[in-house]
């Protein structure tokens, strides 16, 4: 366990924005966890666990508390039955699992390349692209649950997956150690996103996971921005899911709009929204802008605050309701006390 003190968040985060953290504790495994919140305890302080800083707004204010963050990367490999198992530590890169599946010919993640973020924090909000989700894949979530103070096993079932969440965004006392999934050694190519179609329509080879995985790599970094060099967190906004009837109505009016069918409803891209119905593309207010190739994408300047980019996913969240009607939800989550 290492121990830091007086970390910029800016410095941990994709966003970069966000003030001081008064610790942060490198973690290798439970033992190390138990301690850091021992560590957290003893001074009276709150902890909270980081992945790689890809999915938070952090404070202008800092947070003055224990950030526990997980140092290890390892990916096991054990075969049963046809099936092949891959465990991977919370730590480990979400991306370098997807090309470790890939290397091993292995089916599942491919349409997951490319998203930026640690393997810990995938479950959280059951992380999906191009028609695939994390749970379709997830065998069971290794935690530690820091109120019993023991390791537990959750099988899939008891994650309560649904669309970009699981149980894990409601109960942060379950602390992701490490993830297994289930993966395949024949599998089919899973082509039904428009994006992929064109990819397949021109020609290019999607044929194994190694392929397609080095597709989607290539249609993410033409859409959204490149990290190392842009503040942002990819999508700042979940896509919204409205009711048949509300999708009716504003089919009327924009008979353009995209819908697709889920569970709960009609799932609208909220691109359509910002582009066609605000005029938002390239919108910027100060120091913060949507991205230009993907609106849903928030993009921080260097000297942006947590504070202006509140304000302005708010003033975003209220132009759509107010010309649609829609309420958008965040799937950017704040980082404070
Ligand atoms: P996109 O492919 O333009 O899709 C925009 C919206 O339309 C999404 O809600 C997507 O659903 C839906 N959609 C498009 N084609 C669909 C189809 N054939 N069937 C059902 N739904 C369809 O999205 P994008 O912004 O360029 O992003 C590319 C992919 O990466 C998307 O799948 C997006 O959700 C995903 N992504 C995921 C995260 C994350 O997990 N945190 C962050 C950024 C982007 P889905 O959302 O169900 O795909």
């Amino acid at each position: 366990m290492t121990i830091r003190e007086n970390v910029p968040l800016a410095a941990l985060t994709t966003l970069k924005v966000g003030g001081v953290a008064r610790y942060v504790v490198s973690c290798e495994d439970e033992r190390d966890l138990t301690e850091a919140l021992a560590f957290a305890r003893d001074r009276s302080l709150p902890w909270r666990v980081l992945g790689a800083g890809s999915n938070v707004l952090a404070a202008d204010e800092g947070f003055e508390g224990v950030v526990v963050v997980f140092g290890t990367e390892n990916i096991t490999m054990r075969e049963e039955e046809g099936s092949v198992f891959l465990t991977a530590d919370a730590g480990a890169s979400w991306d370098k699992l997807v090309s470790y599946a890939a290397e091993h010919a292995l089916w599942g993640l491919e349409n997951l390349a490319g998203i930026p973020g640690t393997v810990g924090a995938a479950p959280v909000q059951n992380i999906g692209a191009y028609g695939s989700e994390v749970k379709d894949t997830i065998e069971s979530v290794r935690v530690f649950d820091a109120v019993s103070g023991e390791v537990r096993i959750l099988p899939n079932a008891e994650c309560a997956f649904a669309y970009r969440d699981s149980r894990f965004k409601r109960d942060a006392s379950l602390v992701i150690l490490s993830v297994s999934l289930t993966l395949q050694k024949d599998g089919a190519p899973r082509l039904g996103y428009k994006d992929l179609l064109v990819r397949a329509d021109a020609g290019e080879d999607l044929s194994t996971p190694l392929a397609i995985g080095s597709v989607v790599r290539d249609i993410r970094s033409r859409k959204f921005p490149d990290l190392s060099v842009f503040g942002t967190a990819g999508s700042f906004f979940k896509n919204p899911t409205i009711s048949e009837e509300a999708y009716g109505t504003l089919k009327e009016r924009y008979p353009d709009l995209p819908g697709f069918p889920s569970e709960k409803g009609i799932k609208v891209p909220l691109a359509f929204v910002l582009d066609r119905v605000l005029d938002l593309r390239g919108y910027r207010e100060g120091n913060v802008s949507l991205f230009e190739n993907q609106p849903i994408v928030l993009v921080a300047d260097e000297g942006a605050t947590a504070k202006e980019i509140d304000s302005f996913a708010d003033d975003i969240a209220r132009r759509v309701h107010d010309a649609t009607g829609i309420e958008v939800e965040r799937e950017v989550r704040n980082f404070s006390a």
